[in-house]
């Protein structure tokens, strides 16, 4: 079977279609500026040289979808003959409060449980629902599984979850912490009990998944346990732009200082802090390391309070699990930076985390960087959300 996978945001979206026979990617690609002047489509075969590039009006997301569906099936640069060919389509769906804690087969229900959850995401949801709808469209009989992000933390017990906020806010609203980044974290922690030959549902494991965004969860024979994000993808770790975990009284401290409109402080914790806020230099980390390797030492502050956090979080993580077998870097910034995969590891051994330079000299692919025999293994492993989503989705299609 092949399946689609979508990722739809609000003006962008990214797609990859696989043969399940084999797990084979056999292309992938990404629209830009949905609704936007200059909406663009990027799509790229594998094992064919160059990249499709269309510059068309998409005034919506079925117009996109549209478009993908024509790049999929066209005769030079598309993957199959038709549509028919397509058994499945996965989608990506942020948000689904505590309705489901595992991916499910979309349905008229389900599509009104995610819709309940717009309150919980307004910004990822409503574009997931669009991504879903434009695809029931053109796509009346195809299968369609969701796939979310929150899932793999519904295994958290409620001392992890709950805030020390009056009950009732939990009750009424929904106000708990649900994590984000859960199928990167069950792709690496399951490739990692694969590729250390362990049982995964016998191991302690802490997932680092440092992107733009970034969390880290702590999985206990198999099930999330705790993770850095909360309520909302800004709680826990030092992002790009995001402040991670704070004393909450200095929101209505800058708000009355600032005079700062509703929702202005939520806007700079989003988007003007984390690393490009305490630098003032960039969000990037390519940018950071090279400004405070030429002397700006606000670059090196923002580095060194990124680090203190992840460090922070490991350690408050192999106390809960009591123990640790494995330590994952992945996502953008774990898969590609030997530097600080190297900082973060410095100076825990008396955790049994420890690094070797050698080993760890490598980027972008999946290799143990821990010394040989050593306590706690430390794992490189590259995410794949997508073969993830494109699993479930033909597991749960093959099982109707
Ligand atoms: P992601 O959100 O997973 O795509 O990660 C994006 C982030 O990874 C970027 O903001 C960069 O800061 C970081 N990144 C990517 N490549 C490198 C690299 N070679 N060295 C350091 N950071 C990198």
């Amino acid at each position: 079977m092949k399946v689609l996978v979508i990722n739809c945001g609000s003006s962008s979206l990214k797609y990859q279609v696989l043969d399940m026979t084999n797990e084979e990617l056999l292309c992938k690609g990404l629209v830009e500026r949905i609704g936007m002047d200059g909406s663009v489509i990027t799509h790229e075969k594998v094992g064919a040289e160059g990249k499709f590039k269309l510059e068309t009006p998409m005034s919506n997301h079925k117009d996109a979808i549209g478009h993908v569906l024509n790049a999929i099936t066209d005769a030079g640069h598309g993957v199959v003959t038709s549509m028919d060919e397509i058994g499945a389509v996965g989608h990506r769906v942020v948000h689904a409060g505590e309705k489901f804690a595992s991916s499910v087969l979309i349905t008229d229900e389900v599509k009104a449980a995610l819709t309940e959850c717009i309150d919980l995401a307004p910004l990822h949801n409503p574009p997931n629902l669009l991504g879903i709808d434009a695809c029931e469209a053109l796509m009346p009989d195809t299968k369609m599984v969701a796939v979310f992000d929150t899932a793999f933390h519904q295994t958290m017990p409620s001392e992890s979850y709950i805030y020390a906020i009056p009950y009732e806010y939990y009750e009424k609203y929904g106000v708990r912490r649900y994590g984000f980044h859960g199928t990167s974290h069950r792709y690496v922690s399951e490739r990692a009990a694969e590729m250390l030959g362990k049982k995964y549902d016998e191991l302690k494991i802490i997932t680092c998944h440092l992107g733009n965004g970034a969390s880290i969860t702590a999985i206990k024979n198999g099930k999330s346990i705790d993770t850095s994000m909360g309520f909302t993808p800004l709680e826990g770790l030092v992002m790009g732009t995001r402040s991670g975990d704070l004393d909450p009284a200095i929101v209505s401290f800058l708000e009355e200082k600032e005079g700062l409109p509703q929702g202005g402080a939520n806007n700079i914790l989003n988007k003007k802090s984390g690393v490009l806020g305490i630098s003032g230099v960039s969000s990037d980390f390519r940018d950071l390391m090279e400004a405070a390797n030429g002397g700006n030492k606000r670059a090196k502050l923002a580095l060194d309070v990124y680090v203190h956090r992840v460090k922070h979080y490991i350690g408050a993580y192999v106390a809960e699990l009591n123990g640790v077998d494995a330590v994952v870097f992945t996502a953008g910034l774990g898969e590609n930076s030997k530097e600080m995969r190297e900082l973060i590891c410095t100076d825990m051994d008396y955790l049994g985390i420890k690094i070797d330079p050698a080993k760890n000299a490598v980027r972008g692919k999946e290799a143990v960087i821990s010394p040989d025999g050593a306590a706690v293994n430390v794992l490189l492993i590259p995410t794949n959300e997508e073969l993830t989503i494109a699993r479930d989705t033909f597991e749960i299609v093959s099982a109707l």
